[in-house]
């Protein structure tokens, strides 16, 4: 039997998060400072220092602050589709009936967006090296759709993906690439700020992410005529003329300045946070030493933002767990384990983790479209995983991986029964 010392571990008093808020008391600052000022409003200083200092980190010309990551992915959808295919005569759908190649393993607000514009996600298989878009299988998606001009690709957990052999494809078929870089804040690929790669790029500050404004993103772009339609789009799209004059469809997308107060407070800490999370991540690995186990990977020329800790376990030590669409059931194993036992572990002494990001091709709500893996024929049809076979690497990560508490505030004591609850699992 794997873990039936569970009552041996004493559970936390206070519950160890996944990944929680960390105010540090300047945030409340820059909020009263609104409120005294009376910019209760999507106007106001806040606003403009967010904008200015992200800018300034990511290393790029323009940030434009709106009120999540996801409306952000949502405009630069649409910005890519018009300039790609044109103005739709309806003023929306940019993406009409159009293929848009997307990470797989990833949250859904990576995809969503093209969605919203009409658009068919086209989705792109992991590799195990960053568990982002794999080059090889973008290389064969552009070969089996070559028409596709426009590539949303995120940055799993704070570790940037291959951005060389990415540039280098999509230099090749003459694509756009837009950056979800909603984790991956701080992040740097060859010392380059994620966000930085992309023609539009996306950073998210909700509640969970490694800084946070409780909601609250950014949009990012050299091209300040870019810059300057997502601020009209977002601020529902008003024309200069003495009364509300429309042209084009509006938005209400735009950042709060409370929101803002919150998110400039942040700033400074980034690089605190960052700090704290790597060395949670590697203690976690320290940790696991002899264990049939990895962390999430990190590519050379990486430098994560580390948001979150995951753990990988190898094949040969899974425990049989069959995942079906809303329910799990597993075998525990003597020296096996599996990502359900374990979670169900770390629940037991009040420590929330999580499974990986089901890949979007497995959801039921994208189940029909297409596919593509480096080896294999992706959706043709057939679903390899099922069929027992695993060419399909996201799936395999899914099954086999999941998410740490990685809260910046969880001590090293914490951390340490974390640790051995881990390690009980697999006895
Ligand atoms: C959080 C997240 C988003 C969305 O950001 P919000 O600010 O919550 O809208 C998008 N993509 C990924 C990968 C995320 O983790």
């Amino acid at each position: 039997m794997a873990f039936n010392q569970r009552n041996n571990f004493k559970p936390f008093k206070s519950k160890v998060w996944l990944a929680s808020p960390t105010m540090h008391g300047e945030e409340l600052n820059y909020i009263t400072e609104a409120y005294e000022t009376n910019w209760m409003s999507t106007v106001g200083k806040n606003i403009n220092e967010v904008e200015a200092s992200v800018a300034e980190y990511v290393g790029v010309r323009y940030a434009v602050a709106l009120s999540s990551g996801t409306s952000s992915l949502h405009l630069a959808m649409k910005l890519a589709g018009i300039e790609t295919y044109g103005i739709p005569v309806t003023g929306h759908g940019a993406l009409e009936g159009k293929y848009v190649f997307c990470s797989d393993l990833t949250f859904d607000a990576t995809v969503n967006p093209v969605v919203y514009e009409g658009g068919i996600p086209v989705f792109i298989d992991a590799e195990y090296d960053s568990w982002n878009i794999d080059p090889q299988a973008l290389e064969k998606a552009f070969a089996m759709y070559p028409e596709v001009k426009i590539v949303v690709l995120a940055h799993l957990y704070g570790t940037p993906g291959k951005m060389e052999e990415i540039a280098a494809i999509l230099n090749k078929h003459k694509a756009i690439l837009i950056e979800d870089a909603a984790e991956s804040f701080g992040a740097t690929y060859h010392g380059k700020q994620t966000g930085s790669f992309g023609k539009y790029n996306t950073i998210s500050f909700n509640g969970n992410k490694i800084i946070t404004g409780s909601s609250g993103g950014c949009f990012l772009t050299n091209d300040r005529e870019a810059a300057d339609k997502i601020r009209k789009w977002s601020t529902q799209s008003r024309e200069n003329a003495a009364w509300y004059q429309h042209e084009e469809l509006g938005y209400n997308y735009r950042m709060s300045n409370v929101i803002a107060g919150v998110v400039r407070g942040q700033f400074g800490y980034l690089e605190e946070h960052i700090k704290q999370k790597k060395e949670i991540y590697y203690r976690y690995k320290e940790g696991f030493n002899g264990l049939p186990v990895s962390m999430n990977p990190i590519p050379d020329k990486c430098e994560p933002n580390y948001w979150l800790s995951c753990l990988l376990i190898d094949s040969e030590a899974m425990s049989k767990q069959v995942r079906g669409e809303r329910e799990v059931l597993y075998l525990p194993e003597h020296g096996k384990s599996c990502p359900t036992e374990i979670l169900e572990a770390m629940n037991s002494i009040h420590a929330e983790g999580r499974p990986i990001w089901k890949p979007m091709h497995a959801q039921p709500i994208y189940r029909l479209n297409p596919y593509v893996v480096k080896n294999g024929n992706g959706r043709a049809g057939s679903n390899a995983y099922l069929a027992g076979e695993t060419p399909d690497n996201g799936m395999d990560i899914f099954h086999r991986g999941l998410c740490l508490p990685s809260d910046n505030k969880m001590t090293q004591e914490q951390q340490d029964r974390i640790i051995e609850v881990v390690r009980a699992c697999f006895a």
